[in-house]
């Protein structure tokens, strides 16, 4: 694990209701859980576990168990103060709030091209666990699959070859669990573990609370990430598509073929559907989880290693697969530097801000868009996660944006509206999405990109 500069374990701070009921009140009924994980991961006694529902996966407690207040206080559901995490865990604050801490950013790929080709991008985050698990620096890897226990489900599972990994690769865009996996790691093993930016966060604080399951974790991946779906999508993307009801889903891949991929769903009675990525991208605005709308982090800033799609007209041009890929911790940047001497990655250093123009839309989306939305429900006096910091500068017609977007993602969220999107074929609605998507881009650019390069976070006051 990265070591920070000295500061005391972090303690749980004691709580006059029993941290079950707690969570359930306060995180899970208000609709804040993000389904990490963390809080059945810290349960001993293995009573506790992530029910699967339509809002993705979320913690059950049996009525008599007792669980340590650390379940609470790592909870990102909740939020946590990511000014405090940051200076805890790296030693201070990131010199850039665009991309979080960084040792350095390339840009590239896996260079074996069977490895490049099954991934998501660039197939780094799988030669990179693949080599983690060869050179024997981790016993196994908690990665997150497709296809388990059916195909239209996804979960955590534990790889220990290079098969195992492969198996696991690409990206999954509905809410999967991975911290809940804590309590299986076996005494004296280490682990590396790929996690979403909500989830990272968490392992971290409990790294730093010297929990011993999260100490096993020796390497943290994950992706940058923008938005996840709720399980919900699927069903809808295939009315869309006129599949019926009862014709089961054999085979699911979030980003089949041909960087930048598409959607495809193998169904029982033989329907192969095919949605390019961004026509498939019109079932955000009906199914985006709340944890893509609160969370501030896109760049996955307490990994040891995130990668993101290289969104740039040069590399979508040439085809193949290309990543972003950000070290942020001294080890993790050898183990990349002896990659590229042996030749496993293809690299370029790209200066790190940069990098961030390829995924500016969604910086801002997170880190302004995700402070406001958690402002709008406090002010309407709903439940809101804190991440204990304010963006710097959030011009008045950043705001006007957001309540234009809010307001959509609301009326989008809708029964009615589910109805009505899932009369319209896919292959209408794809393509139209897409064009009304590249249209707002366009249209809110000066807006959203007012400011972003000085971006700077403030700290605030926390109550959780
Ligand atoms: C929900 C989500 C949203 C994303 N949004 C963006 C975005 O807006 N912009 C962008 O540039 N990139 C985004 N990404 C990242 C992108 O899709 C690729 O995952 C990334 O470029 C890494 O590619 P790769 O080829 O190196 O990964 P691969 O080599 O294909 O490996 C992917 C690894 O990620 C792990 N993984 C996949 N899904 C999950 C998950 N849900 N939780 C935890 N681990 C997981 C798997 O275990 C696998 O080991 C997102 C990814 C996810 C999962
Ligand atoms: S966000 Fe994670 S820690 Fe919080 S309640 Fe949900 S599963 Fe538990």
């Amino acid at each position: 694990m990265h070591q920070a500069q000295p500061s005391p374990p972090l303690e749980p701070r004691p709580r006059e209701f029993p941290i079950p009921e707690l969570i359930t009140r306060r995180v899970v009924r208000a609709g804040l859980c993000s389904g990490c994980g963390a809080c059945v991961g810290l349960d001993v006694s293995g009573r506790a576990s992530m029910e699967q529902t339509l809002q993705g996966p979320v913690p059950q407690f049996p009525a008599d168990i007792v669980l340590d207040g650390r379940a609470f206080d790592c909870c990102p559901g909740k939020g946590l103060d990511y000014p405090d995490l940051h200076r805890r865990f790296y030693g201070a604050a990131p010199r850039n709030w665009l991309t979080g801490p960084t040792v350095c950013v390339r840009t590239g790929h896996a260079t074996d091209e069977t490895i490049r080709r099954a991934s998501a991008s660039g197939g780094v985050l799988s030669q990179v666990l693949i080599y983690l698990l060869e050179q024997k620096l981790v016993d196994a890897a908690v990665v997150v699959r497709q296809g388990i226990p059916t195909p239209a489900e996804a979960r955590a599972v534990f790889a220990t070859s290079r098969e195992d990994i492969l198996a696991a690769a690409q990206s999954v865009y509905i809410p999967v669990s991975t911290l809940d996996k804590l309590r299986e790691l076996e005494p004296g093993k280490r682990y590396a573990m790929t996690c979403l930016p909500d989830q990272a966060a968490a392992l971290r604080w409990l790294q730093l609370s010297d929990h011993p399951q999260a100490q096993q974790v020796k390497f943290v991946l994950g992706p940058y990430t923008g938005t996840a779906l709720y399980p919900a999508a699927i069903r809808s993307f295939l009315r869309s598509c006129g599949v019926a009801g009862d014709d089961a889903i054999t085979s699911l891949k979030w980003r089949a073929g041909e960087w930048p991929g598409y959607l495809e769903i193998r169904t029982q009675s033989g329907r192969i559907v095919r949605s390019n990525k961004f026509y498939y991208n019109y079932l955000i605005p009906f199914f985006i989880t709340r944890n893509s709308l609160q969370n501030m982090d896109f760049a996955n800033e307490f990994c040891d290693l995130s990668v993101g799609d290289a969104w740039s007209p040069v590399f979508e041009s040439k085809g193949g697969g290309y990543s972003v890929i950000t070290t942020r911790t001294a080890g993790m940047e050898t183990i990349i530097q002896r990659m590229i001497t042996e030749g496993l990655l293809t690299t370029e250093p790209i200066d790190e801000l940069k990098a961030t123009e390829m995924h500016g839309h969604m910086i801002d989306f997170k880190k302004r868009g995700g402070y406001l939305r958690n402002q709008i429900r406090q002010r309407l006096g709903l439940p809101a996660a804190d991440f204990g910091m304010k963006p710097q500068p959030l011009p008045c017609s950043r705001v006007m944006v957001e309540l234009v977007i809010s307001g959509l993602f609301l009326v989008g969220s809708l029964a009615i509206s589910h109805w009505i999107v899932e009369r319209i074929p896919e292959r209408v609605i794809g393509p139209l999405f897409n064009r009304l998507r590249l249209a707002w881009k366009s249209a809110s650019k000066p807006t959203k990109r007012k400011g972003l390069g000085n971006l700077t976070m403030i700290p605030t006051r926390r109550d959780t």
